[in-house]
């Protein structure tokens, strides 16, 4: 489902991404943890378009991310190109992002109406049962304000779901949310990785990755140290730099 070869990003002078290489596979939940400024949230804004590679390859489903290939040569796709294979994936971030303006079901509700032209009463239905299915039916007419961190989080879920992504990024969904408060965004999460939905998450809940996750990568200043299944690199890491990272964090 995603593909990267030799994936390098700069801003500026400073290198960021130093040629990523990794597969994700079809319906697979793909764990992603490394040091603060390891590249990883550049990585996942890197396969949701919001930044450019480059240098390197990566796909999505077998499509070039951000360019078009002719011959030997590299096209930048147009902003109308990029919108179209954005609405392929969602992404929640640590911070939940919804419109405070909009209960809980117009959040949901909103994509599909502006960008697919879903009409309302169809995307208020669907809506409704994204919300049921993270377990915030009651809370449809609530505004983001009048909801707890792990409720919006939720919400920020739901909305991702509702434009049916083949796809789904996770930036630290857990990490801003008050400990008692994680475990339900979890199970959402997990709930979504056993319907078979193809996920990359990048987390610091070394339990989840273990328990739910088929693959596990840690990055370290820009490159992939040491992957595997996530039983392995978590129990018996090899390098001396994951050794160390997860000594703090596990
Ligand atoms: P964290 O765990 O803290 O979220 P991260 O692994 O997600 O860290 P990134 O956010 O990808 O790390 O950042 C990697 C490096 O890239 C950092 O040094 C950051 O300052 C730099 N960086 C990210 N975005 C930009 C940008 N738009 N312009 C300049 N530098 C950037
Ligand atoms: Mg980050």
């Amino acid at each position: 489902m995603v593909k990267a070869e030799g994936v390098h990003k700069s801003f500026g002078p400073v290198e960021v991404l130093k040629g990523i290489d990794l597969e994700v596979r079809s319906g697979e939940v793909f764990c992603l943890i490394g040091p603060s400024g390891s590249g990883k949230s550049t990585f996942l804004r890197c396969i949701n378009h919001l930044e450019k590679i480059n240098a390197g390859r990566l796909y999505v489903d077998g499509e070039l991310v951000g360019y078009r290939q002719k011959g030997d040569k590299l096209y930048e796709l147009k902003d109308s190109e990029v919108a179209l294979k954005r609405r392929d994936i969602g992404m929640v971030f640590q911070r939940f992002n919804l419109f405070p303006h909009m209960t809980a079901v117009e959040n949901v509700m909103e994509a599909p109406v502006q960008v697919k032209g879903v009409s309302k009463s169809q995307a208020r239905q669907r809506a409704l049962e994204l919300l049921d299915r993270v377990g915030l039916a009651d809370k449809a007419g609530s505004y983001p304000s009048q909801l707890s961190g792990g409720q919006q989080q939720r919400v920020a879920i739901a909305r991702a779901l509702a434009m049916d992504p083949k796809l789904m990024l996770f930036d630290e969904p857990t990490s801003a949310l008050d400990p008692e408060l994680v475990g339900d965004v979890l199970d959402v999460m997990r709930d979504l990785a056993e319907s078979g939905m193809t996920m990359i998450v990048v987390t610091h809940e070394m339990g989840f990755a273990r328990e739910v996750g088929d693959s596990l990568v840690f990055m370290d200043g820009g490159v992939v140290v040491e992957s595997g299944h996530p039983r392995e690199v978590l129990t018996n890491p090899q390098h001396e730099r994951t050794k160390s990272f997860l000594s703090k964090v596990l």
